[in-house]
C-alpha cells in the first residue's frame, strides 16, 4: 500500500498533527477495553470511532459470565446490573430440552446479561473516556501513516463531523476495527483460509417470553429442504418485550457463497417453539449479519509498532461464536504489553503479545479447531449431539468446555476430557496459534 495521504483534504487540518502514546482504531469491545486500560495506566490515548454512540452493531447481544468479569473489572458492575440477567443456557435438539445453569467457577460470576450493543458499547467507550482516553467519535481511520511494509507511526483519519482529514501520530497503533479490519489489511494482516469462517445473522422480534431467565440455543438447525446445517440458532431474551433471534454457521471458503443466511433464519423462525410467538409479523427490524473471524485465524497480529486485537485479530471462540469477552480480554492484554513496552522504552517488547496470546489461548483454541473440524462433518456432529442430549451431566460438561470455564487443577469430567483432547493434539498437531507470524524477528 502506498503512502496514504488522501487525495484532496476538504477541511483544514491543524498545522501540527496530534501526537500521542497510543492511537486505538475502533471503539467496540476490544478497542474501548484497550483504551480504558491504557488510560488507567496513565498513557496518552486517542481512541477513534467512525460512528457515534449509541450506534447499532449486529450481534446476538449475549454477554456471558466471561465478559461480565471484564466489565466488572472496568468498574461497570452497577451499570450492567439494570439489564436482563440470565442464569444459564437452554439447549434444545432432537426433541429434547435441557436447562443448563452456568458452570460454577471461582473466577467468573454465575450469570450473564443480554444487552444491546448500542447500549453496551456506549457504556464501555464512555468508561474509557472517563478514565482519561480521548474518544473521537465520527472519526474514521482511512489509512496508515508511512511506507508499507514498515512501522505504522500513526493513522490518517477522516473527521466526518468537521469534514476534515488529518494525521494522528502515535508510538503504538492498536487495530480494533472489527471483522472487516481495513486498517489490519493495510498493515498486511490476512485470514488463514484453511480455517473455516463463521457467519451469523440476527433480528429483533417481540415475544411474550422476553423475560426468560435462560438464553436458548437450538443445536440441530436445518435448511428448508431438511438438510442439517453446521451451526446453531439462538433466542436471547432482552427483558423488555424483545428477543434477539439469530443463527451462526461455520463454512469453508468454497461453501460460503452458496449459503443464504437470511433464508436459514426464516426457516429457523418457522420451526422455533411456537411459545415464543415468532413470525414475520413479530419482526421489529430486517435481519442483519456479519462474519465471525475465529480461532486467531487472522495475522500477523504484531508489527514493529502495532497490535491487532478482538475480531481484527480473529479472536472469536470457535466453540460458540462468542467474541465480546475475547475482545475485552485481548484489549486488556494488549494494553498491558504496550504499557510495559513504553515503560521500558523498547517497542521490541510488543512481540510478547503473541506469546501471551499463545499462553492464554493456544491450547484451548487448538482443541476448538478440532471441534470446528467435527462441525464440518454434520452427520458425525448430529450423532454426538443426539447422544449427548440424553444426559444433562454430559451437556453441562460440554457447556463448561465450550464457554471456556474450565477449572485449572480440577479433576472432574470436563477438565479431564479437555486435557485428553489437548494432549492428543499437542502430540500430533501444530504447537502455535494460526497466523501468528509476527513481523518482528523472534
Ligand atoms: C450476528 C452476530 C451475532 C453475534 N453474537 C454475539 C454474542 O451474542 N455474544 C458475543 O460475545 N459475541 C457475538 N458476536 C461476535 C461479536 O459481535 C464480536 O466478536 C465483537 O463485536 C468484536 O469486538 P471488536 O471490538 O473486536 O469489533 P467490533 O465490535 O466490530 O468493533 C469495531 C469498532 O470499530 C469501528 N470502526 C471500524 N472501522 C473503523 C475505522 N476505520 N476507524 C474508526 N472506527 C472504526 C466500528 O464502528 C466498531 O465500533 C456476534 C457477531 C455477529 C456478526
Amino acid at each position: 500500500m502506498p503512502d496514504v495521504s488522501p487525495a484532496a483534504p476538504r477541511g483544514h487540518a491543524p498545522s501540527r498533527p496530534r501526537s500521542c502514546d497510543v492511537v486505538v482504531v475502533g471503539a467496540g469491545p476490544s478497542g474501548a477495553s484497550c483504551a480504558y486500560w491504557l488510560a488507567e495506566a496513565g498513557l496518552d490515548v486517542v481512541v477513534l470511532e467512525k460512528k457515534h454512540f449509541p450506534r447499532e452493531k449486529t450481534c446476538g447481544d449475549g454477554v456471558t459470565p466471561r465478559a461480565v468479569r471484564q466489565l466488572e473489572a472496568m468498574g461497570l458492575a452497577d451499570e450492567i446490573a439494570s439489564h436482563h440477567r440470565f442464569i444459564g443456557l437452554r439447549a434444545i435438539a432432537f426433541g429434547r430440552e435441557l436447562d443448563l445453569e452456568w458452570p460454577r467457577h471461582d473466577d467468573f460470576p454465575d450469570a450473564g446479561y443480554v444487552i444491546t450493543r448500542a447500549e453496551l458499547d456506549a457504556l464501555v467507550a464512555g468508561r474509557a473516556e472517563k478514565a482519561g482516553a480521548e474518544l473521537r467519535q465520527g472519526t474514521e481511520a482511512i489509512a496508515v501513516v508511512g511506507e508499507r511494509p514498515g512501522p505504522a507511526r500513526g493513522v490518517v483519519v477522516q473527521d466526518h463531523d468537521r469534514d476534515l482529514i488529518e494525521e494522528i501520530h502515535a508510538k503504538v497503533v492498536v487495530v480494533a476495527d472489527g471483522a472487516n479490519s481495513r486498517i489490519g489489511r493495510a498493515l498486511g494482516a490476512a485470514r488463514d483460509r484453511d480455517v473455516p469462517l463463521g457467519m451469523a445473522i440476527r433480528s429483533y422480534h417481540s415475544s411474550p417470553r422476553a423475560d426468560e431467565p435462560f438464553i436458548e440455543s437450538h443445536l440441530d438447525i436445518r435448511d428448508r429442504e431438511g438438510n442439517a446445517v453446521p451451526g446453531y440458532g439462538w433466542i436471547f431474551p432482552l427483558g423488555d418485550g424483545r428477543v434477539n433471534v439469530g443463527l451462526g454457521i461455520l463454512a469453508s471458503d468454497d461453501r460460503l457463497k452458496g449459503i443464504n443466511t437470511t433464508k436459514l433464519l426464516e426457516t429457523f423462525i418457522d420451526f422455533a417453539p411456537s411459545s415464543w410467538c415468532l413470525s414475520a409479523e413479530s419482526a421489529l427490524c430486517a435481519p442483519t449479519g456479519g462474519r465471525l473471524p475465529m480461532g486467531f485465524a487472522v495475522g500477523p497480529r504484531v508489527g514493529p509498532d502495532y497490535l491487532l486485537i478482538g475480531d481484527a485479530g480473529g479472536s472469536i471462540n470457535p466453540f460458540n461464536g462468542e467474541g465480546i469477552a475475547y475482545g475485552y480480554e485481548t484489549g486488556r492484554l494488549a494494553a498491558e504489553v504496550i504499557t510495559g513496552a513504553l515503560a521500558a522504552g523498547d517497542l521490541g517488547v510488543l512481540a510478547s503479545y503473541e506469546e501471551r496470546l499463545e499462553a492464554r489461548y493456544g491450547r484451548y483454541y487448538r482443541v476448538a479447531a478440532a471441534f470446528m473440524a467435527l462441525m464440518m462433518r454434520p452427520a458425525l456432529l448430529r450423532r454426538f449431539i443426539s447422544w449427548g442430549m440424553h444426559s444433562k451431566t454430559f451437556m453441562a460438561s460440554v457447556l463448561r468446555i465450550m464457554s471456556n470455564m474450565l477449572r485449572e487443577g480440577t479433576v472432574a469430567a470436563p477438565e479431564l476430557a479437555y486435557r485428553v483432547a489437548a494432549r492428543l493434539l499437542d502430540r500430533g498437531g501444530t504447537a502455535r496459534l494460526p497466523a501468528n507470524g509476527s513481523t518482528l524477528p523472534r
